[in-house]
C-alpha cells in the first residue's frame, strides 16, 4: 500500500502542476500565432555537458521566461535547462564544451 503524502507534498506537487500548465498553455497561445520560444528545437537546452549559463542569455528575450522561471523556482526540474539555468545542483557542473570533453 502506497504511503501517504505529506499536505506539504501535495502543496508542492499542485504548485508544480499548476505552474507547468500556466507555462504550457501560455506556450501554446504563442503557438497558435506563430510564435516559438528561442528554445524550441534547439538541443543545447537538454544536452548534459553544456552548463545552464552558456545559453542563458538565450532565454533573456522570450516571452514565457518569467512563467518558465516560476515553474523551475518551484519545481527544480532534474533535467534540462529552464529559464536560462540548471536548476538541480547535481547537475551544475564545471563549464566544458563538447570540444574540451572530448580531450
Ligand atoms: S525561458 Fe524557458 S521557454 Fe523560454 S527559451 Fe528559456 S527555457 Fe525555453
Amino acid at each position: 500500500m502506497a504511503k501517504d503524502k505529506s499536505p506539504q507534498r501535495i502543496a508542492k506537487e499542485l504548485a508544480e502542476t499548476t505552474a507547468l500548465q500556466t507555462l504550457y498553455k501560455a506556450i501554446e497561445n504563442l503557438a497558435d500565432e506563430n510564435i516559438s520560444t528561442p528554445c524550441f528545437g534547439n538541443e543545447l537546452f537538454t544536452m548534459d555537458f553544456i552548463h545552464g549559463d552558456d545559453i542563458g542569455d538565450i532565454c533573456t528575450p522570450c516571452p514565457v521566461f518569467t512563467l518558465c522561471k516560476n515553474y523551475a523556482v518551484i519545481a527544480r526540474p532534474e533535467a534540462g535547462v529552464w529559464a536560462g539555468r540548471r536548476w538541480n545542483s547535481t547537475h551544475e557542473k564545471p563549464i566544458i564544451t563538447e570540444s574540451e570533453s572530448n580531450d
